[in-house]
């Protein structure tokens, strides 16, 4: 049985639906200032941020995905830099002072003369910072909160809702899947995919794994027909669960936190220099952003050394 409807004066609409994939949350959890400008981040330097960007395929955040996962992208970086990425290392605390940096993992102490950290903020409030953290990232930092969102996926033999010309790509206005996708990967003998986003006020709602199973694959059924209901596999991936992570898929700046602390952002730490999606302004809560950022961080490093 689904859990009890909220009242339909506090329901979310098709705006919120598409909101609660896109940062995990309803719009009452940002302020209509973040919204702005997380919409503003879907353009580039020669293309305005729209909202149809942000959810359309043409050139727009759904137009590709990678063959393989998006882990190739950390992969084949990790390739090309020759051993020296260390892994199970989890950082405890900085230490930094005029000659440079300490960096304590649960694998070693680093030294540099400057550090990029790279992580969602409200993990980098975790860091034991010495000295501490200026009051200015600190309080920003506790206040950007990651967003809850789970992926679910249901594996059937084969793509079938393709025969009926069906796309597998649907907003949902009932139930707990706001959006789905065909996911199904390429190549002829491919099993069929559908994946869905469970996000914001639906994540909170349907905690049972029965009901919110039974109830996803009703919104697959919804979309693509019955035989949807009756998957030969079917996976969850809670990002809240994720201790290195903390939810998805980015930070949400409620009402006051941008307008008040929103400006420390990218500043930098005396020896410490911060990327990471959150830190860029475009595609901020995309790849592309935390690419972006990484760039960005690196030139700031290079001009000071
Ligand atoms: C369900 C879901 C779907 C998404 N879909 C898309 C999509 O379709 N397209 C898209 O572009 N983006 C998508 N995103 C968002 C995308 O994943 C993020 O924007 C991107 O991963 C941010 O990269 P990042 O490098 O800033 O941070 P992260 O990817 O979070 O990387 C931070 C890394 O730091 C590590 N770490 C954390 N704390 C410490 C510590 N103390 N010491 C050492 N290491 C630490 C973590 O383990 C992690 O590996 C999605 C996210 C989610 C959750």
């Amino acid at each position: 049985m689904d859990p009890p409807q909220q009242p339909a004066a506090t329901r979310p609409g098709t705006g919120q639906r598409v909101l609660s994939s896109a940062y995990g949350g309803e719009a009452r959890d940002a302020s209509l200032l973040f919204t702005l400008y997380y919409i503003a981040c879907f353009g580039n330097e020669t293309t305005p941020g729209t909202l149809e960007r942000g959810i359309g395929q043409d050139g727009g955040a759904q137009d590709a995905r990678f063959h393989g996962g998006s882990q190739l992208i950390s992969l084949r970086m990790a390739d090309q830099l020759d051993g020296r990425v260390v892994l199970n290392a989890p950082v405890r605390r900085i230490d930094q002072d005029s000659t440079g940096v300490l960096v304590h993992s649960d694998a070693g102490v680093w030294s540099g003369k400057r550090v990029v950290v790279a992580i969602p903020p409200q993990l980098a409030v975790k860091i034991a910072w010495n000295p501490g953290l200026p009051v200015e990232h600190e309080t920003l930092f506790q206040r950007l909160p990651m967003g809850t969102l789970m992926k679910v996926e249901a594996v059937y033999p084969r793509p079938f809702w393709r025969d009926a010309g069906l796309s597998g790509m649907a907003i949902n206005l009932a139930g707990p899947v706001r959006s789905m996708f065909d996911n199904t990967p390429p190549g002829d003998e491919a099993p069929g995919v559908l994946m869905g986003f469970i996000g914001g006020h639906a994540w909170r709602r349907y905690r049972d794994p029965a009901t919110r199973r039974a109830a996803a694959l009703k919104n697959f059924a919804t979309t693509v027909g019955s035989r949807a209901l009756t998957p030969v596999e079917y996976f969850e991936q809670d990002w809240t669960r994720q201790p290195w992570t903390l939810g998805g898929p980015t930070s949400v700046a409620a009402p006051g936190v941008v307008s008040d602390f929103g400006a420390a952002i990218r500043d930098p730490f005396d020896r410490v220099h911060w990327a990471g999606t959150e830190t860029s302004t475009y595609w901020n809560g995309y790849m592309d952003g935390a690419v972006r950022s990484g760039e960005r961080a690196a030139l700031e490093v290079r001009q000071r050394l």
